[in-house]
């Protein structure tokens, strides 16, 4: 028989997931409740609130994708595309390439500019880009975890207006660790996921849908709950997805709740309470949380002799990546991941793509953005080196870290 459910106590630094709230880990407990029983639609209008003040925006069309982070980010791209749309992708890291490949699968014509892995865009490249390929869609990453850089956004939705782009935006690494303001910046959608500062698991992702891609997605042939009426047999370039069909979703959110799946109501309450969570601390807070814990990770890792990837300056918040010692040899990285894991509980992140066996990833976000979780991922980091032969200098992490916190 196999035993009950019983998994490791682990302290999980890596780029997300994350250690889950105790407090969304509760909300996840409670009972079900029937999708169309007052309670629960006035519980994902309370959601649909809440999540406002997650993206700062006054978007109505703000809600929950059921699925992961990856399910918003399909949902933006299929429900706006249409087959043969130009789509301008600004590429600076592994999920870059991700918006490529959905955008290729709705049948998109899309034109890629790239920068090197570790550097971020500046907003004069993606207006000559907007210029050059005139595209009805520009699709970007806020915060690529794969190379912790942090795009800034603050120009980049004025220069999609002038041009006559709708913008999306996937800030699943970066919301709730840096600041995103969805209305001030002009952002039309914008896709995230719980699993990084918001602290929760991965299985829900918020979105928000402004005016400008309500009205693209309202404009194409679609057909209410999933029924087709005489007539409809002609309809033109439908959605090609049902699952992630965005105006059925806002039908079902909307105050018809017309029928289109059955609500993940266990990841609705996750989702109600992480974004509790944070109006609870505030954005400001949380955000100035994430950048006092990331900064002791960076100046830890820097204390303990090791160098950081990437230009600082424009990194997100909550996450580092590390250099990994030459000394260490080709799979010396994952000997030390591997020891961080066995010996106390802690996993950090390795890497993708061109920086595959470079660095390690650390993340302090969510939950573990904590001044003991940074402290004792230090201590046993230094540890381990020392255990692997690489020379560190004793305490030099937990000092600097501490220095910050001074
Ligand atoms: C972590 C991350 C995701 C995660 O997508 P999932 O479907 O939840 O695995 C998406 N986008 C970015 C930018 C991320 O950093």
């Amino acid at each position: 028989m196999t035993g009950p459910l019983n998994p490791p106590p682990r302290l999980l630094m890596g780029p997300g997931p994350i250690t889950v709230d105790p407090r969304v880990l509760q909300a996840m407990s409670a009972q079900l409740v029937g999708q169309f029983d007052p309670w629960m639609t006035a519980t994902m209008t309370e959601v649909m609130d809440l999540y406002r003040h997650v993206f700062a925006t006054a978007n109505e069309q703000t809600l929950l994708v059921d699925g992961t982070s990856r399910a918003g980010i399909e949902a933006a791209l299929v429900s706006l595309i249409e087959p043969g749309d130009r789509v301008l992708v600004p590429v600076f890291g592994r999920f870059g390439h991700l918006l490529v490949e959905i955008a290729e699968r709705c049948g998109a014509e899309v034109h890629t500019i790239e920068v090197p892995w570790g550097e971020v865009f500046a907003p004069e490249a993606v207006e000559a880009a907007l210029v050059a390929v005139r595209p009805r869609i520009v699709a970007l990453v806020q915060g690529d975890t794969s190379t912790t850089m942090c795009q800034p956004l603050e120009e980049i939705g004025a220069i999609c207006r002038a041009h006559d782009a709708l913008l999306y935006v996937d800030a699943t690494a970066s919301i709730g660790g840096n600041p995103l303001l969805t209305d001030a910046w002009g952002l039309d959608v914008v896709t995230a996921g719980l699993q990084k500062c918001l602290g929760g698991p991965s299985g829900s992702a918020p979105i928000t849908i402004g005016p400008r891609a309500v009205a693209a997605i309202g404009a194409r042939k679609h057909v209410e709950a999933g029924i087709r009426a005489e007539g409809d047999q002609d309809a033109g370039v439908r959605i090609a997805s049902n699952y992630l069909d965005l105006a059925q979703i806002m039908d079902y959110w909307g105050p018809r709740r017309l029928n289109h799946h059955t609500e993940a109501t266990s990841m609705l309450y996750a989702a109600r309470e992480c974004a509790r969570l944070l109006v609870e601390e505030g954005l400001e807070a949380a955000i100035a949380r994430h950048e006092l814990h990331g900064r002791a990770m960076l100046h830890g890792v820097q204390g303990l002799g090791l160098e950081v990837f990437g230009d600082v300056a424009h990194k997100m918040s909550n996450v580092v990546a590390v250099r990994i010692p030459d000394t260490l040899g080709a799979s010396g990285g994952d000997a030390v991941r591997e020891a961080l894991l066995t010996d106390f509980g802690i996993e950090i992140g390795t890497s993708f793509g061109p920086l595959h066996g470079m660095v390690w990833r650390i993340g302090t976000m969510g939950y573990n953005a904590r001044r003991d979780a940074v402290m004792t991922t230090l201590a046993a980091l230094e540890q381990v080196l020392r255990a692997a032969g690489v020379p560190v200098s004793a305490g030099g992490g937990v000092g600097a870290a501490t220095e910050v916190y001074q």
